[in-house]
């Protein structure tokens, strides 16, 4: 059987995980629908794209899902580099994170994985930055990806490369099931508001912060986030500066990638605010206070899908045949290779590997029942 004569496995969402998974499952010789209602609003397009799990300071399975899947990063890079023919920006810049005291840094979670910093490291790491920070983290081993003009456009072309099928602009309304609580299918509505019936027995819900909408069992909920960038002059900042609140950026084309706010209140509420452009101007003058001078260059706002413990929800759910890739929260780049290895492998019938399995209980979606 060819892989247009199975069954298509349908991925609702198309952004940083449906692009992911679906290019999984098509590299397994699956027969692959993607159903995005709208491109341009995934987060995959808005994120800094830093894999930052030590920078981040996770902790427990998070901590762990995190390290497995940067150690999976290049060679899944290099699968979607091949298929595509287009780079995806990965730099392993490292990441820096800096703090007011030594013990304030000494007591940071990932702290046993980093290299401890001093004032003077921390100014040939960090030329320019404020005096309020005396000591440092260095996570050399953290890196960063160009998700917004790379990554994501790489993955796009590598699922068209390998047959996947899109449908852009049709929005998945419902869910079908049986009475055994089987997936039939879902209801789709088009741009010109035409519903249709797809039937399936097997979907992925990558649907990122509006995951909940489809399945309201899932605890999944908004945390929007405002973002700039800023022209560097050439080779003003080497590292990746992750302070509290803010964090700095650089590409390797001397854009630096500003973010972000963390507003839990403002549910899917679109638009930047002064509120929001202001806290991230105040962020970037306590960090290096000669960037607050580099010109902005652009501006712009999205949606992380989070969870109550900020976890993701990864495998299956209460429907039979429909698997969970969502609630990533601000770590979905780094998650999105070891997520898209490791639900495709599940949604078609493979076995996965047994770390990833292992994880399968932490990032279920009952956890909370
Ligand atoms: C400001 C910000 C900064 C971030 N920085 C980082 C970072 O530095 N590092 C990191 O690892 N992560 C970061 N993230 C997190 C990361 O971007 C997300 O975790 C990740 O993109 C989630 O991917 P996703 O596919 O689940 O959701 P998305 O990328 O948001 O995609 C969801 C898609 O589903 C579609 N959809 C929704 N509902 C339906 C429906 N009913 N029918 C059809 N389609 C539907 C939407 O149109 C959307 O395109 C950041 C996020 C934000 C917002």
């Amino acid at each position: 059987m060819t892989p247009s004569d199975h069954p298509a496995t349908l991925v609702l969402g198309g952004g940083l995980m449906g692009l992911a998974v679906a290019h999984q499952l098509a590299r397994r010789g699956e027969n692959v629908q993607v159903i995005s209602r709208r491109r341009s609003e995934a987060a995959g397009f808005v994120a800094a794209g830093m894999l930052a799990p030590h920078a981040e300071g996770l902790s427990g399975p998070l901590l762990q899902l995190g390290q497995l899947s940067l150690g999976r990063v290049s060679s899944w890079v290099a699968q979607i580099e091949a298929d595509s023919g287009l780079p995806c920006g990965l730099r392993t810049t490292g990441i820096v994170v800096p703090f007011r005291s030594e013990d304030e840094r000494d007591q940071y979670p990932t702290a046993a994985f980093g290299e401890p910093l001093n004032r003077a490291q921390l100014l040939q790491e960090l030329p320019g930055l404020a005096p309020s920070w005396t000591a440092g983290l260095l996570f050399a081993q953290d890196g960063q990806i160009d998700n917004r003009r790379q990554l994501m456009r790489a993955l796009e072309s590598a699922c068209v490369d390998r047959g996947v099928h899109f449908q852009e602009g049709v929005e998945v309304l419902d869910l079908l099931r049986d009475q055994n609580s089987r997936l039939k299918g879902v209801r789709t509505c088009d741009s010109e508001g035409h519903e249709t019936s797809l039937m399936c027995s097997t979907a992925v819900l990558c649907s990122g912060a509006w995951s909940g909408q489809l399945l309201p069992e899932l605890p999944v909920f908004p945390v929007k986030g405002q973002m700039l960038s800023l022209q560097t002059p050439r080779g003003a900042l080497r590292r990746v500066i992750f302070g509290p609140g803010t964090y700095l950026v650089p590409r390797e084309d001397g854009l630096v990638v500003v973010g972000a706010t963390s507003e839990r209140d403002a549910g899917f509420s679109e638009g930047l605010t002064p509120q929001g452009q202001t806290t991230l101007k105040q962020g970037i003058a306590a960090l290096l206070p000669e960037a607050i001078h580099w010109p902005p260059m652009e501006r712009w706002w999205g949606f992380r899908p989070c969870t109550p413990d900020e976890g993701p929800l990864l495998g299956a759910c209460a429907i039979q045949g429909l698997w969970l890739a969502c609630g990533h929260h601000r770590n979905g780049v780094l998650m999105a290779s070891a997520t898209s290895e490791l639900i495709a492998d599940l949604a078609s019938g493979g076995t996965p590997r047994s770390d990833l399995a292992a994880l399968l209980p932490s990032f279920s979606w009952d956890r909370w029942l």
